[in-house]
């Protein structure tokens, strides 16, 4: 059996692939029957796999051991050519929807498809390249500003990333100063960050107003191929957010502050959730990956022969190494079918969550490899959430294994932190609209909006003075603000759909789980309210849908002595 490590690159021929491509695009075009065209489909498919596949190679290789120069090279060398590459999937797309089969193609590939190219089209123009090219520029300045923070605390140096575990210490003091050193890295920054986000509100209204929409939100939303769902149904989803999330988390908070023995909760605090320590994975790496095989091996005949697939084939880079770059990731290399899980332990219960959260992205793309059109491997991203932030919860019954006795306050903490989040989530999405919809706002107003923001979604906040928070700048550290616009609330939609498969599997284990694996093999072949439905599950912007599907974990929460956690 081949393993990854054999996975052959070779780096493409560019001009010999869109000669290719052209050719087969034109035999599409000429098909004289509906056989010939689907032919055409599936060679032009094969095309893009393959190029697909040697990127996901180059990146999975480059990002493993960053020393590796064969593969930043070959990384370099796709970055250079990917607008070339993009350019033949919106030339298939437009082919596409000419098609004189267009009716028994959609028959044929469902819907989805077509929807999708055409959320591809309407966001493009060749009009609007130099300013994709000034975006590309400015949101590159955003992240290079951010790694290369040097920031002095205590006498040492430290990237905003290791400043991070600083949030966590026990002593109150240290949280206060890490924190403190943090923003004095925003604030001496101001102006650079302040001016990178006008400069790219500015360019992205142009980008709306050449393709003919009156702001980037309509934008936004295409770029996000949302199909089934608009901006007043994400408004009325904030506002459940607001009327029922918003006192539980408060709650949450106020328990927190009493758990840690303060009067009043800091901003600095808000990490800190128990005096005596988060709860760890009581083993070693290559512990917890025994104990993930038995866990899937159990939990059912698809997850054990899946994990067994990862496991055979080398499909899982976990362990943090010298060399490697930051963070998890899930991909997937089309030619081989696989999978492919990206992390760094660190010995924290991150480490447990990368083994569910991200094998359950990785059981959902090997669930969906039977389908013949790529587009159909992931679902747009706020289905995408729902297979992963799910199997964290169906792998509850397991997580005494790797907490022992801290299994409760895993629990506990996974939970409330899921409550937690969503208010924050929906702020940033909120925060979005109002920016593109005011297109004209300078710097301050948009700190303002942002102020207004946290006291509407997150009333317990208390930055204790500290300047640049104070003053509305919080939201600059969340690189999506920067980097993927509008792309936050779709972590919140699919929480809430987690949680209704959490309260399913309580009430009927069989059902939740069939239903779930069901979905996992649906893949991306339906837009997002159309798989919620399939899956048995209430649409989030339906009234009613959030409160239901927390009451019973404000129960469950109340319920516990946190105290003794
Ligand atoms: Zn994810």
């Amino acid at each position: 059996m081949q393993t990854f490590a054999n996975y052959t690159y070779e780096r493409p021929n560019i001009p010999k692939v869109k000669e290719d491509f052209y050719q087969k695009l034109v035999q599409f075009q000429n098909a004289a029957s509906l056989d010939a065209a689907i032919d055409a489909i599936d060679e032009l498919n094969a095309i893009r796999n393959h190029l697909s596949t040697m990127y996901n190679l180059v990146f999975i290789r480059a990002s493993i051991d960053t020393r590796d120069e064969f593969y930043h090279n070959e990384r370099d060398f796709f970055d250079e050519h990917l607008p070339e590459i993009q350019e033949l999937d919106t030339a298939f797309y437009k082919e596409l929807l000419k098609s004189s089969f267009e009716a028994q193609l959609r028959n044929k590939y469902g819907s989805q498809l077509f929807d999708l190219a055409e959320c591809q089209i309407k966001a493009f123009s060749k009009e609007i390249i130099p300013l994709l090219q000034t975006e590309n520029k400015l949101t590159s300045a955003y992240s290079k500003l951010i790694a290369s923070a040097d920031i002095n605390f205590r006498g040492e140096s430290y990237t905003l990333a290791q400043l991070g575990p600083f949030s966590e210490d026990p002593d109150r003091e240290t949280r206060k100063e890490a924190l403190e050193a943090r923003q004095s890295f925003f604030a001496e920054n101001k102006e650079k960050l302040d001016s990178i986000y006008d400069d790219l509100v500015k360019t992205r209204q142009q980008i709306a107003e050449k393709l003919g929409y009156k702001n980037f939100v309509e934008v936004g939303y295409l770029r996000m191929q949302r199909i089934d769902y608009n901006a007043e149904m994400v408004e009325r989803f904030r506002r459940q957010v607001e009327e029922v999330i918003v006192p539980i988390a408060t709650k949450l908070y106020e328990k927190q502050a009493k758990r840690i023995g303060v009067d009043s909760l800091k901003f600095y605090d808000e990490s800190f959730a128990f005096s005596s320590g988060n709860a760890t994975p009581k083993g070693t790496p290559e512990w917890i990956i025994e104990n993930g095989k038995q866990m899937y091996d159990e939990l059912s005949e698809e997850t054990s022969e899946f994990f067994q697939y990862m496991l055979d084939r080398e499909l899982l880079d976990l362990e943090a190494k010298k060399g490697k770059e930051s963070g998890g990731y899930c991909t997937y290399i089309e030619d081989y079918q696989s999978p492919f899980i990206f992390s760094n332990f660190n010995g924290t219960s991150g480490d447990i969550d990368v083994l569910t959260h991200e094998a359950g992205h990785a059981f959902q793309v090997y669930s969906s490899r039977h389908f013949s059109v790529p587009e159909y491997y992931f679902p747009t991203s706020e289905s995408a959430e729902i297979h992963s932030m799910s199997m964290e919860f169906f792998a509850y019954p397991w997580m005494e294994t790797f907490f022992k006795e801290e299994v409760e306050k895993y629990k506990y903490a996974h939970i409330s932190d899921a409550i937690q989040f969503l208010p924050y989530g929906v702020a940033v999405d909120e925060f979005q609209h109002l920016v593109y919809e005011n297109p004209g706002w300078t710097p301050e107003e948009r700190n303002q909006a942002w102020r207004n923001l946290e006291k509407k979604y997150l009333p317990h906040r208390n930055y204790d003075g500290i300047e640049s928070l104070e003053s509305g700048a919080f939201w600059q550290k969340q690189g999506h603000i920067y980097e993927d616009p509008f792309y936050y609330i779709d972590y919140t939609l699919a929480q809430v759909c987690a949680f209704q498969f959490l309260k399913k599997s309580q009430e009927n284990r069989g059902k939740a789980w069939q239903d779930y694996i069901d979905l996992c093999k649906l893949g991306g072949s339906k837009p997002f309210l159309e798989l919620v439905q399939s899956a048995d599950l209430q649409s989030p912007f339906e009234e009613g849908t959030v409160e239901a599907a927390v009451s019973f974990i404000e129960d469950w929460l109340e319920n516990i002595d946190d105290q003794k956690l």
